[in-house]
């Protein structure tokens, strides 16, 4: 038995590989797989679309949101927002939690100037509370990252920022984890390859009124406008992504919806957050408890920079338990069990009984 703990790209449900290795060389009864079939076909055009609307009936949009299916990941969108977004008074608000808002403010330096809306941290391990923040009232958005992969950093909240200025945020990493209320933002990105499918497609979902702001050099292809006009085929898109993405949008639809992913993700987390805290300081998480991320946990073994033996030892043991990938973000370090909608509470509660058996065994 293999269980897959990687960050991203992650586990998918087995039920969707299965799904998807019974159609693939012959999809929907066309006699071809949907690798072979061209974006422009009526089959095509029908997956698409079916995916298109599953998502919005999952997050229940309102008709003034638009979807758009584009490439180039969340970093792309780091580019794509500003080229959109930033012209209007060349100036934006960055969150800066952890290590993909700060690579997305960075990114946004290029084009406009940026607003550090909370002090600049070495290490990320909380989110101050939004009354400490310092926004500037000239801003053309708010910026924020949902949840922090690499730090294990998950907002509490959804910021309320006055004056109408809209709020846009990377939801990579916990994309359809838990519900959330779309009227409070004005654009949210996620990459698919950690919640919701194959690396490869990014979905974005913008209110009306933000889209056909862009300046002049705005790339086709990052062009919210170009992509709402086309209905995201102004080129060829990553069939083969999309298509798995709806199957994996059917398969959260007949598993209880977001509102069940969060329970679930709640659980799992616990389990393992519980096991942390109980070790008398053998495993540490360096986050602030209120801001942990319920999908991506870092911990250190040993002590609070950890033991190396020990971390190596333990990756050593779960890697022969079948547990696979927890090996912490190169730039960090450490343990990292990312715990997204395809991992089982039952998969959990294996990796806290390995942490428990293993704390254990090697207490000094
Ligand atoms: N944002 C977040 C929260 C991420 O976790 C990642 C990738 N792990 C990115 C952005 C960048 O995405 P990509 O690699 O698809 O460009």
């Amino acid at each position: 038995m293999v269980i897959n703990f990687a960050a991203g790209p992650a586990k998918l449900p087995e039920e969707v590989l299965k799904e998807v290795q019974a159609n693939l060389i012959n999809c929907n009864g066309t006699g071809i797989s949907v690798m072979e079939m061209s974006h422009r076909s009526a089959n095509y055009a029908a997956i698409q679309e079916a995916a298109l609307n599953d998502l919005r009936d999952i997050l229940n949009l309102p008709a003034n949101y638009k979807i758009l299916f584009m490439q180039g990941g969340g970093t792309g969108q780091f580019a794509a927002v500003c080229f959109n977004l930033l012209g209007r008074t060349g100036v934006a608000d960055y969150v800066v939690t952890g290590s993909w808002s700060a690579k997305a403010a960075k990114e946004a330096e290029q084009y406009g100037k940026v607003n550090l809306v909370i002090p600049k941290e070495k290490k990320f391990t909380t989110i101050p509370t939004e009354e400490t923040w310092k926004l500037d009232p000239n801003a053309s958005y708010l910026y924020y990252c949902d949840n922090e992969t690499v730090d294990g950093v998950e907002f509490d909240f959804v910021p309320e920022i006055p004056n109408g200025v809209p709020v846009v945020c990377d939801m990579s990493s916990n994309f359809l984890s838990r519900p959330f209320d779309i009227t409070k933002f004005g654009l949210i990105f996620a990459g698919a390859q950690k919640n919701i499918g194959p690396a490869g497609v990014t979905v974005v979902i913008v209110r009306e009124d933000l889209i056909g702001h862009h300046t002049k050099e705005t790339p086709s292809i990052l062009n919210f406008a170009q992509m709402d006009k086309n209905a995201s085929l102004l080129n060829t898109p990553p069939t083969f992504c999309i298509y798995v993405m709806g199957l994996v949008f059917k398969w959260i639809k007949r598993n209880g919806g977001v509102a069940s992913m969060a329970k679930a993700s709640a659980i799992k987390s616990r389990l393992i957050y519980d096991v942390i805290d109980k070790s008398n300081g053998f495993y540490s998480c360096p986050v602030e408890k209120r801001v942990r991320s319920r999908m991506n946990v870092p911990f250190r073994i040993g002590s609070s920079v950890g033991v190396d033996a020990l971390e190596k030892d333990f990756l050593a043991q779960a890697e022969s338990q079948g547990m696979l990938q927890l090996k912490g973000h190169r730039s960090v370090g450490g343990i990292r069990a990312s715990l997204y909608n395809a991992i089982t509470v039952v998969e959990t509660e294996q990796l806290a009984k390995l942490m428990t058996e293993f704390a254990l065994n090697n207490k000094i």
